[in-house]
C-alpha cells in the first residue's frame, strides 16, 4: 500500500493517524509544532476527563499512543503539496519531500496575513498567497516574497526558477537565512492604480515591485489549498461527509475545515479522514 503523509499532530491529525494506523496503513505525520493545544490551559468539556485535563498532557498522550502503534513523526514545516507520478509529493521546510498515495490535512486555522495597509485591495492585483500558482505571470517583472523564515524561501526558489528579479522583504524581521540577502525594512503599505506598483516602507523610503507573494510564518490551509487547487470558502478547507475534498486522494479535518473549532469536533473528523483515507489506499492496491 502507499503511504499516508498527515500533515499536524494536534487532536484531527493524530486521531486520523490512529484509526489509519490500526488499519494497517504506513503513516507518516509531519508537525511543525504542537498546534492550538500549546496554547490553552485547561480542557474541561472533553469526554473522559472528571477533573478536566491540562491541555498538553491531553495533545502529549496522544502523540505517544500513535507513536505507540507505529506512526511516524518528523518536526518540519510544509510548504507545498504537489502532484507527483505515485500520488503526492509533500514538499518540506527543509527541501526535503515526503512521497504520498494519500495526504490528510489537519494544519489548524493559522493564518498569517501580515498588517500591511492595503493589502486585500491589492489580493488578486499583484499581491498573490500562491508563487506556483501566479509566478508565471509575472516573468520578466520585478517580484517580492514577504517574510522571513523557511516558508518565505521555499517561495523564493519556486519564483526564481522562472523570474531573475525576486526580492526577499522581511518586513522589520531577521531572516532565519542568511541566503538570499534580504531587505530588513519593515513595510507600512502597498501603492499603485489598478494594480500593485510599488512598496513603500516605515521610514518613507519605496521600491517598485509589479508583484507581492506573501508567504509570512508558515503555510496554513489556505495556502497549501491554493497551490493544489483545493476549493475553500473563507480560507476553509471545503469537505464532504468522508472528509473528502474535491481532489482524490486529499483529505481534510479539525480546524482547518468549516464548522465548530473544537477538540471533539477534530477527533472525530480526524477518524473519518483516516478510515477514508486508507480505504481510497487499499483501492489504489
Ligand atoms: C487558547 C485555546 C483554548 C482552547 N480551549 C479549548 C477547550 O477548552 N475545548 C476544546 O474542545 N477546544 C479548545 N480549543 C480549540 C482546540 O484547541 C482546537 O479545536 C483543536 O486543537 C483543533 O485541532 P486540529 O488538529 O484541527 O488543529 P491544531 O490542534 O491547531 O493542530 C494543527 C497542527 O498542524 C500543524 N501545522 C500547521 N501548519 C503546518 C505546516 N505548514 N507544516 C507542518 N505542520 C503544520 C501544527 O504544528 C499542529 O501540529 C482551544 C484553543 C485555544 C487556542
Amino acid at each position: 500500500m502507499k503511504k499516508l503523509v498527515i500533515i499536524g499532530q494536534g487532536p484531527a491529525g493524530i486521531s486520523a493517524a490512529l484509526y489509519a494506523v490500526r488499519g494497517g496503513a504506513d503513516v507518516t505525520v509531519v508537525a511543525k509544532d504542537l498546534g492550538a493545544l500549546a496554547k490553552a490551559d485547561k480542557i474541561e468539556n472533553y469526554y473522559g476527563f472528571e477533573h478536566g485535563i491540562s491541555a498538553k498532557e491531553l495533545i502529549l498522550a496522544g502523540i505517544a499512543q500513535a507513536k505507540n502503534l507505529g506512526a511516524h513523526f518528523i518536526e518540519n514545516e510544509v510548504c507545498g503539496i504537489e502532484f507527483s507520478a505515485d500520488g503526492y509529493d509533500v514538499k518540506l521546510g527543509d527541501g526535503c519531500s515526503l512521497s504520498a498515495g494519500a495526504v490528510i490535512i489537519a494544519v489548524g486555522t493559522s493564518r498569517n496575513v501580515p498588517k500591511i495597509g492595503n493589502i486585500q485591495r491589492f489580493e488578486g492585483s499583484g499581491v498573490s498567497y500562491c508563487a506556483i500558482c501566479d509566478g508565471f505571470f509575472f516573468r520578466g517583472k520585478k517580484v517580492a516574497v514577504i517574510g522571513n523564515a523557511a516558508y518565505a524561501l521555499s517561495e523564493y526558489n519556486v519564483l526564481k526558477n522562472i523570474i531573475e528579479d525576486v526580492t526577499i522583504l522581511s518586513d522589520g524581521n531577521i531572516p532565519s537565512f542568511d541566503s538570499p540577502a534580504c531587505n530588513t525594512k519593515k513595510i507600512d503599505r502597498f501603492e499603485g492604480n489598478e494594480h500593485l506598483e510599488s512598496v513603500v516602507f516605515s521610514d518613507g523610503t519605496s521600491e517598485h515591485f509589479d508583484a507581492a507573494f506573501i508567504a509570512c510564518g508558515s503555510a496554513g490551509a489556505f495556502e497549501l489549498s491554493k497551490k493544489l487547487g483545493l476549493e475553500t470558502d473563507n480560507g476553509k478547507i471545503v469537505t464532504d461527509y468522508n472528509c473528502a475534498t474535491n481532489i482524490p486522494g486529499i483529505f481534510a479535518a479539525g480546524d482547518c475545515t468549516k464548522g465548530l473549532q473544537q477538540i471533539a469536533k477534530a477527533v472525530y473528523e480526524g477518524m473519518i479522514a483516516g478510515t477514508q483515507a486508507l480505504k481510497y489506499l487499499k483501492s489504489l492496491g
